[in-house]
């Protein structure tokens, strides 16, 4: 199955009159290219060339997006049409609501027979199906089609592949100490900065009894009028779709995304790292930076958050550790997803090495479950779009992982409600970190933990019925249950991998009549949430 990303693609064509057959070339601008410095618009010849951007409503729907989700790439698609025309550029810019067909092919055809262009120019798209459309449209066509490489991302995928090249086992760490050689990126003569590369020993702090206290809360973006008319659209031909635009507030343009990112550096870098991995009830933002979807829609630029950052440190304003690990998720971890998914993909998809085969339980579609974790960190995904890295690691990501949910129908669900999601950098994070199932070229060994993994990093579990320290019994926590559950039916799986050890030898300490309960209790949760479903 396509994924609606696409539709987060949509390609620009010039605004809305067919003002000019027989443009010399077709500049495709798919909805997350949002990029005015992108190598599409090299050479471009402003009387002759035409841009094309489309927002294509079927692509939305393949899988379920949440009308946050939607919103932003419209609004950004929008504004970036706006900037474009000021330029002094012809847009051919197709709105929901048109007549040039539903899907992302039909509105290319339309475009390509209504301007006759002589050739098609865009940069490599971000999801390996569109690409694949695209080259076919083109192809029926007989029209040439000239890809250029993604300036946005500081790992071309010529670098990725030659890195790959040789090695049995990829591991993001040394990838990433190559980014900081190649980039120089806190680095002193050839050193990293502070004498080692990763400060994550320092980084994994819970807020303990008192919580998060007072900070200054993120910079809110009003929606300007353009947004508004995207927000009443999407409640138009979105209505039934999950989610909720009362609290719309994200950056739109680079302008606001460079707002953000100020924001971010003088008020929450400096605590980044340390509460990185923590959580708290009605906490969504705590210190993270809320940037992922500027920079995946390529609104901002990778190097000014890091550059931004590196000088914070410079300057005395944030500490090594956390700016080294705020720096490590984008020029480490985001350039290494987007380099696995392109080394692996088209099969990578398919994968599911531990054979997982459950739907997905309905509460990840209305938050309503009696699990607090889950109702919090859910909750807060249909109400704005939006979890930190852990909450869709350890809560929503663990659950599925747990509970035995096919990685694929994992993968939809993340695709569809976040504002950030896009596949090149969802799957790997999902199918791969999350639900191991690629059998172990993410992470070396499946994040799994129990319930008291959730307790010990938030404060949930005050306010659940469940107890995180039973695995039976009327008050066990289901992810208890489910973790020493999974743990005995992986468990030959398990013992060949040294880094799961010491969680398969404390399996030894169950006897015979706890194995039972406690996969008799599994068995009974399976069945109490797929019959909700
Ligand atoms: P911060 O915590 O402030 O981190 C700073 C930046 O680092 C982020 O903006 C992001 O660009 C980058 N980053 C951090 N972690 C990762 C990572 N693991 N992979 C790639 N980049 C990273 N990120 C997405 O951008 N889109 C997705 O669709 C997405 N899906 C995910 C699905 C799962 C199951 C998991 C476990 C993680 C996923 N992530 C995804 C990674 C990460 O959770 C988000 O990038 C982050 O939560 C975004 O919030 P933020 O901007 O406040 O990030
Ligand atoms: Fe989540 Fe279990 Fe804690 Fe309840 S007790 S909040 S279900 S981890």
């Amino acid at each position: 199955m396509q994924s609606c990303s696409t539709f987060l693609h949509p390609v620009t064509a010039a605004g809305r009159n067919a003002f000019v057959p027989n443009a010399s070339r077709l500049i495709l601008v798919l909805g997350d290219q949002l990029d005015a410095a992108s190598a599409a618009f090299d050479g471009i010849d402003a009387k002759r060339d035409v841009v094309w951007m489309a927002e294509v409503k079927h692509e939305s729907a393949k899988v379920w997006s949440t009308k946050a989700r939607i919103a932003v790439f419209l609004a950004a698609m929008r504004h970036f049409r706006e900037a474009l025309k000021e330029h002094g550029w012809r847009v051919d810019y197709r709105q929901i609501g048109g007549t040039s067909g539903e899907t992302f092919a039909e509105q290319l055809r339309d475009a390509i027979q209504r301007l006759k262009p002589q050739k098609l120019v865009m940069v490599e798209a971000g999801e390996w199906s569109v690409a694949r459309e695209i080259e076919a449209v083109a192809g029926e066509a007989g029209m040439e089609l000239e890809v250029r490489p993604d300036r946005h991302f500081l790992c071309t995928r010529e670098m990725f592949q030659k890195h790959a090249e040789g090695r049995k086992q990829l591991r993001m760490e040394f990838f990433y100490r190559e980014m900081r050689q190649h980039s120089g990126v806190l680095m002193e003569k050839g050193k990293p900065v502070g004498g080692q590369w990763n400060f994550d020993h320092d980084n994994r702090e819970s807020f303990g009894k008192a919580g998060p206290g007072l900070r200054m809360p993120p910079r809110r973006f009003k929606p300007d009028e353009i947004t508004q008319g995207v927000i009443a659209d999407v409640e138009t031909h979105f209505a039934k779709h999950p989610g909720s635009l009362a609290e719309f507030d994200w950056p739109v343009t680079t302008a606001e995304a460079r707002v953000a990112l100020d924001d971010f550096i003088e008020h929450r870098l400096a605590e980044f790292g340390r509460y990185q991995d923590a959580m708290w009830t009605n906490e969504p933002w705590l210190y993270h930076s809320r940037l992922s979807a500027a920079m995946n829609l390529k609104l901002l630029d990778p190097r000014e958050a890091i550059a931004a950052a590196e000088k914070a440190y410079r300057d005395g304003k944030a500490p090594l550790a956390a700016v080294e690990g705020f720096i490590r998720q984008i020029l480490g971890w985001r350039e290494y997803v987007r380099g696995i998914y392109w080394h692996f993909m088209p099969d990578y998809i398919e994968r599911n090495a531990m054979l997982a085969e459950q739907e997905l339980p309905e509460f990840y579609w209305t938050s309503e479950t009696d699990m607090q974790c889950l109702r919090d960190a859910i909750g807060q995904t249909l109400r704005l779009g939006y979890a930190h890295h852990i909450q869709r690691l350890m809560v929503t990501g663990l659950f599925a992982l747990l509970y035995g949910v096919h990685p694929r129908r994992v993968h939809e669900w993340y695709l569809a409600v976040y504002v950030d999601a896009v596949e090149w950098v969802e799957l790997p994070n999902t199918l791969g970190m999350s639900q191991y199932g690629d059998g172990g070229v993410m992470a070396s060994k499946p994040y799994v933990a129990s319930g008291k993994y959730i307790q010990r990093m938030s404060n949930y579990c005050s306010g659940c019925r469940f107890d995180p320290a039973q695995s039976t019994g009327p008050k066990a926590c289901p992810f208890t249950t489910l973790y020493w559950d999974y743990l005995l039916q992986h468990e030959p799986k398990l013992r060949q991998n040294q880094r799961m050890s010491m969680q398969v030898r404390n399996l030894a300490r169950l006897d015979e009549s706890q194995r039972g309960a406690i996969q008799e209790q599994a068995k009974q949760l399976r069945a109490a949430y797929s019959k909700a479903s």
